[in-house]
């Protein structure tokens, strides 16, 4: 049996105290922030204390979820990082997540968590009470990205939930958030953790026990950081697609191209990592061409695609599909 997933929650004592104390009184803060470095478990605990809420055997008193109902195996976190939580009581937000016309927009949410998201997800549905489950939890990733129009809209919902409705807001940093927003929630605060538990997630992950001290000593606190810092099978990865990139850069076709566009379409975030090192490459090759020769057309071809893929980040991180970012700076570099 899976255990309940607040108790997943490593080295984040004082935080999960809290949290599980709010629960065995039936008083768990309507609005809480969650304050703390990337990648220490802040979102783990969110869908831990929604876990808990939503739990169709909970007792009153209890500060733990069953981990066996049918409302506690959904309200797991999602198992792919652009996934959405199965228990329709737990709504995640994030900037981009949504399909623009899933929440009432035409164009994709490039900078903001857009008031559109905000209307379709939250106030849409928090006037009601919750659907199937014991509540109703919104978690927010980097609540620091709500539009003055979203968190403005958010107010009056922090101020008078409806019942048994609660806002999980996830931050780094809390001084990005409109004071406003701060006013109405209780801060739960998370630390770095130390380094023998990242290198035990790490040890858990399979990796090494010196790749994964080396990794941990220089991930200062971040799980998310040192199991980059380890990733293998990414490195073996971004290698294999920069070396294709070259070659389709330089091919006669646009096959290698076209193809490099199907493989790469469905992780963005990998893709996004891949783009950073083919612009590596490229900036190296252009600065190599240009010191064997000054007037060359290579170093001069180099650092236009250098340009090209910086852009293709661009529109990658402005939420253009994966594929037809790879399509179009292919397509864009045969006309250099
Ligand atoms: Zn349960």
């Amino acid at each position: 049996m899976t255990a309940e997933t607040l108790g997943q929650v490593l080295a984040q004592d004082a935080a999960i105290t809290t949290l599980r104390r709010g629960l065995a009184a039936g008083r768990v803060h309507h609005a809480l922030l969650f304050d703390g470095p990337a990648g220490v478990g802040k979102e783990l605990a969110a869908f831990g204390l929604a876990q808990a809420l939503v739990c169709e055997r909970r007792e009153a008193g209890s500060d733990r979820a069953c981990a066996a109902c049918s409302a506690c195996r959904r309200a797991m976190p999602p198992a792919d990082p652009r996934g959405l939580p199965l228990h329709p009581d737990v709504v995640l937000l994030e900037r981009g997540l949504h399909e623009p016309a899933r929440i009432g927009r035409r164009t994709p949410e490039t900078q903001e968590i857009s008031i559109d998201q905000v209307r379709a997800l939250v106030l849409a549905r928090a006037a009601f009470g919750p659907h199937e489950g014991r509540a109703k939890v919104f978690v927010i990733r980097r609540a620091e990205e709500l539009s003055i129009s979203a968190a403005n809209a958010l107010l009056k919902t922090l101020e008078e939930p409806g019942d048994r409705t609660h806002f999980v807001m996830l931050t780094e940093n809390r001084d990005w958030l409109m004071p406003t927003i701060l006013s109405r929630t209780q801060r739960v605060r998370f630390g770095h953790l130390p380094d023998a538990v990242v290198e035990r997630l790490l040890a858990g992950r399979g990796v090494a026990s010196a790749d994964a001290k080396e990794a941990a000593r220089l991930a200062a606190g971040s799980f998310e950081a040192a199991l980059a810092l380890v990733d293998e099978q990414a490195l073996a990865d971004k290698r294999a697609f920069v070396e294709s990139a070259l070659a389709a850069l330089d091919a006669p076709t646009t096959q290698g191209a076209v193809d490099l566009a199907e493989a790469e379409k469905k992780d963005k975030r990998a893709l996004a990592e891949k783009l950073g090192a083919l612009a590596s490459a490229l900036h190296a090759r252009s600065v190599a061409a240009l010191a064997s020769d000054p007037t060359a057309r290579a170093a001069d071809v180099a650092a236009r695609q250098h340009a090209l893929v910086l852009d293709a980040m661009v529109r990658l991180e402005r939420n253009a599909s994966p594929q037809l970012v790879v399509e179009s700076l292919f397509f864009a570099q045969r006309a250099l």
